[in-house]
């Protein structure tokens, strides 16, 4: 059986949509099958930043609503074998899907793959709680800015049922860090009270691989991608020394 995971951090914009299409497009590049879950209900990107925007017919709610459209909602990936993706409804609020239906969704999705990812939306309310309460696990994403760090802390402790649960610092920038403008990894660690799993740098290729529609990993092999894929070897337990951060193109 495979393991459900959040991608959360309490902030918007900290890079939860960004990291989980990153660690689930190399871990398939490393022979596992994993499923994406776009649980920003009504917000939904997931697609984008997979490359997957083509307009999907059916999201959760339908399988929610008749079990059996599973096959027809699941989109895979063209390029990346053994990568789906389930799109969340628009139009709707979380508030209108039944948590025990979503969570029972995620288990029979981690049945029969190696890991579900499911993509979070931002603040700590009804989303957060869906999205929550169908994982086991978690990775709580924060950027070094001080008020992302609060809010990463705060989503830390709402997940004391969970494990494992880990941190990764996004859109690192030494020289803020150097200026003391944006904490360093051990006082973000301290901070939150998370393990870190990994540190990805600032990177234009982030941006630039989503508009033309291009997982990161096959659009570079430096800077975010290397990140990417080392978070997605010490996600599968294997030992990875923390990267030194090089590539910090925007505002070196
Ligand atoms: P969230 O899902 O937490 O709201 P996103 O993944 O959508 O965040 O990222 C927000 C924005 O930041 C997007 O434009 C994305 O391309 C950009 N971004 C995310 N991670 C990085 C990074 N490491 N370097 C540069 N830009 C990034
Ligand atoms: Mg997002």
């Amino acid at each position: 059986m495979g393991q459900s995971v959040l991608i959360t951090s309490g902030k918007g914009g900290t890079g939860k949509t960004s990291l989980t299409a990153g660690i689930s497009t190399c871990l398939c590049a490393l022979g596992k099958r994993v499923v994406c879950v776009d649980a920003d209900v009504g917000l939904r990107n997931l697609d984008i930043a997979l490359g997957m925007s083509e307009r999907s017919a059916f999201d959760f709610m339908d399988v929610i609503n008749d079990p059996g459209r599973i096959g027809d909602a699941l989109m895979a990936h063209a390029g990346i074998p053994n990568l789906r993706l389930l799109p969340a409804p628009t139009g709707l609020s979380p508030s209108d899907v039944p948590h025990e239906a979503f969570k029972t969704l995620i288990q029979r999705l981690a049945d029969a793959s190696d890991y579900v990812f499911v993509d979070g939306p931002a603040g700590l309310s009804d989303g957060f709680e869906l999205a929550a309460g169908a994982c086991e696990s978690a990775i709580v994403v924060a950027s070094p800015d001080y008020l992302a760090i609060r809010d990463a802390s705060r989503a830390s402790q709402m997940l004391a049922k969970h494990s494992p649960v880990w941190l990764v610092l996004n859109r690192v920038r030494p020289k803020l860090v150097r200026m003391r403008y944006a904490a360093n990894m051990d006082d973000a660690m301290d901070s939150i009270g998370l393990p870190l799993l990994g540190i990805v740098p600032e990177d234009e290729i982030v941006m630039a691989a989503t508009s033309r529609g291009v997982p990161v990993i096959l659009a570079a092999s430096t800077g975010a991608a290397v990140s990417y894929l080392n978070i997605a070897k010490r996600f599968m337990g294997i030992r990875v020394p923390l990267e030194r951060i090089k590539v910090w193109k925007i505002g070196s």
